[in-house]
């Protein structure tokens, strides 16, 4: 049976500092899910736990206590509306989120392709091989971590973030036989693969670029989620069609999702 689009766990909200958006509302969030017709949504504002040192300047504000200002969420009978946060990986691979609080969070998203944040995710100065080595490097090290694997999904995997304007070099100098190992692992912990690129702007040659680690997650048997990552409601408005392409693009099935 092919996939149905009924998900989205990967959103923001006002609160997270690059939103300040008052039009991106949780109400404003549930009614895109009831448009749409999903059955579970998560909020997923940027997190840096105060019990972990090292914040950046920017995540030292988008603490626990910041961001629950969002609760309680507005709920409707046919939509789970469930409270998560996207955490960081500091370049000393140190996560964001102290074991001790992972019971405040329904679902844990955790970014290995922040490398935009210089001097605090990366050096900043790294070039296209370096980056793919980071690349790989970050999703093993979080991998490896002991982590409620079932509440957790790894943001995405193709962001233009890892190296802004030449992402798909870095993605190009990461083998097949890599990527089947990672996603072997990631399979193997059941961890969630989120779905979150815009296929619909590709031309034929990016589009199998940025399809390529995908189909081979697919292969080894991970399972995915759709992550719109909307910051602003046009980001909301615009995920259904880029997630039914994607589904069609992937050949998704209902055994392909990542159910928490
Ligand atoms: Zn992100
Ligand atoms: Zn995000």
């Amino acid at each position: 049976m092919r996939y149905i689009f009924d998900n989205d766990l990967h959103i923001h909200s006002r609160l997270s500092l690059c939103s300040n958006d008052p039009r991106q509302s949780a109400e404003a969030i549930l009614r895109y899910a009831e448009d749409n017709s999903l059955k579970t949504i998560c909020l997923t504002d940027h997190f840096w736990d105060a019990s972990v040192s090292g914040a950046s300047d920017w995540y030292k504000k988008q603490d626990y206590e910041h961001i629950s200002k969002a609760l309680p969420l507005p709920q409707s009978d046919r939509i789970r509306f469930l409270f998560g946060c996207e955490t960081e990986l500091d370049r000393n691979l140190t996560l964001g989120i102290a074991p001790e609080n992972f019971d405040k969070f329904d679902f844990i998203i955790i970014p290995t392709t922040h490398l935009h944040m210089s001097g605090f995710t990366c050096r900043g100065d790294e070039n296209a091989a370096e980056r793919a080595g980071l690349y790989i490097k970050r999703l093993d090290a979080v991998l490896d971590m002991e982590l409620p694997f079932e509440k957790v999904g790894i943001a995405h995997l193709t962001c233009g973030l890892m190296y802004t304007g030449h992402h798909k070099e870095v993605l190009g100098l990461i083998s097949d036989s890599e990527f089947h190992r990672l996603f072997a692992k990631a399979a193997n912990k059941r961890v969630g693969i989120e779905l979150n690129f815009d296929s619909l702007s590709f031309t034929d040659a990016d589009r199998e670029a940025e399809l390529r680690p995908y189909r081979i997650a697919l292969a080894e048997g991970c399972k995915f989620y759709f992550g719109s990552d909307a910051h602003h409601p046009a980001g909301l408005a615009a995920e259904k069609a880029n997630a039914e392409n994607i589904i069609d693009l992937l050949g998704l099935t209902e055994d392909d999702k990542f159910r928490l």
